[in-house]
């Protein structure tokens, strides 16, 4: 094991990257760690990695922090929300000869419902376009994060093929992730479960980031839905053995007592008889600023909420429709239950077709 103060520790903070497909946020994540966020992916498929495949950033005094680059847009609005709790900072990748895409602008929407609050923009593929050019995307960016948690942020010119700019963003993210608090582990322990399989020789590994609280090796745990118990037998954070795990750390459980066929993805790991799953959730909803038509009563949804995702009905509490941009009271009642609390945060898509409808916050539930 490694010290505390060990120039390999990862420190707690976790990067993520947004943006449009095809914009350069794999190949940006490649040029600042050396790490293809493509082998991780591989590696976790295979079983031979079990955290959540980050790519360490070596900072200027030799401690890690995390860079996480989820591919793909259907991935990413999932990953996002179960990630919620996890990502202390977002990189917003647009590319400098296609400027801001309907991509950018859901994933921006997206990272503020999630509640995701630091972060900076990559104008990338410079090499590629005129100053002109560069200028106007660049302008665009800035009318685009106007009012929101980006707005002032840094925008960050970068090539990843001709290396320019990539100091920059790298010491950027430097001063930013030095910034950001140390995550309070107060609280009853709660992780939504990302990943779980079978070790040989270990048994029942369940995989994620905790939002609340912590656990310790031989504290018992409850399984929800279904409420079994289970005992911790082993735990790591960041792919290195710990006694103990915390809020907002990359964590893989050892558990005993339960069988993994018996759990998935979408279960949350809890301080037993604190949590029960609801089937009603009131929350407040933002519907999305581009969204091209206003949320109507009784639609048909799926509420994404930790590493879950219900399907519902959506019943608006105190008006008729929620214009693009504007909020509203909501009741979401689902077809099966989910385990959330209040000040959760959700994503709510139409079932049909499928288009994100907005997000907001768990206000209660019944
Ligand atoms: P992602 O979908 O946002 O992860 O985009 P990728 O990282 O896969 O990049 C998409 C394409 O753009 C690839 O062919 C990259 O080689 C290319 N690309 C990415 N960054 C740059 C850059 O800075 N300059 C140039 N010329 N091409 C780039």
């Amino acid at each position: 094991m490694q010290s505390p103060d060990s120039h390999h520790e990862i420190r707690p903070i976790v990067i993520g990257t947004a943006g449009h497909i095809d914009h350069g946020k794999s190949t940006l994540v490649r040029a600042l760690t050396g790490v293809d966020p493509d082998r991780l992916k591989e590696e976790r498929e295979r079983g031979l990695t079990i955290d959540l495949g980050f790519a360490p950033l070596e900072l200027s005094d030799g401690r890690h922090v995390g860079l996480v680059d989820v591919p793909g847009h259907e991935r990413f609005i999932r990953n996002m929300v179960a990630g919620a709790t996890g990502v202390d900072l977002v990189v917003l990748v647009v590319a400098a000869d296609d400027g801001v895409m309907p991509q950018t602008r859901e994933h921006l929407s997206i990272l503020e419902m999630v509640g995701v609050n630091r972060g900076m923009v990559a104008l990338t593929k410079i090499d590629m376009v005129d100053e002109e050019l560069v200028e106007l995307a660049e302008e665009d960016v800035r009318e685009l994060v106007e009012g929101t948690f980006l707005e002032g942020a840094p925008v960050q010119r970068v090539s990843a093929h001709t290396g320019e700019g990539l100091d920059e963003i790298k010491a950027l993210l430097e001063e930013l992730a030095l910034a950001v608090e140390p995550r309070s582990a107060e609280g009853v322990f709660r992780m939504p479960i990302q990943r779980v399989f079978s070790l040989k020789g270990f048994g029942t590994v369940v995989t994620g980031i905790p939002g609340s609280g912590s656990v310790r090796v031989g504290e018992q745990v409850e399984i929800l839905p279904g409420g079994k118990l289970a005992k911790v037998r082993g735990l790591q954070a960041y792919g290195e053995t710990t006694d103990i795990v915390r809020a907002g750390h990359s964590s893989a459980l050892n558990l005993t007592d339960v069988d993994h066929k018996r759990l998935s993805r979408g279960a949350v790991i809890a301080t037993p008889g604190y949590f029960r799953p609801i089937s009603m959730v009131a929350a407040r909803l933002t519907a999305l600023p581009s969204l091209g038509r206003p949320i109507t009563n009784r639609m048909t949804v799926r509420l994404h909420t930790g590493t879950h995702d219900a399907r519902g009905e959506l019943v608006l509490l105190d008006r008729d429709e929620i214009p693009p941009g504007e909020e509203g009271l909501v009741q979401v009642r689902l077809e099966e239950p989910v385990v959330s609390a209040p000040g959760d945060r959700f994503v709510l898509r139409l079932l049909s077709p499928v288009m994100t409808l907005g997000g907001g916050v768990v206000l209660e539930e019944s």
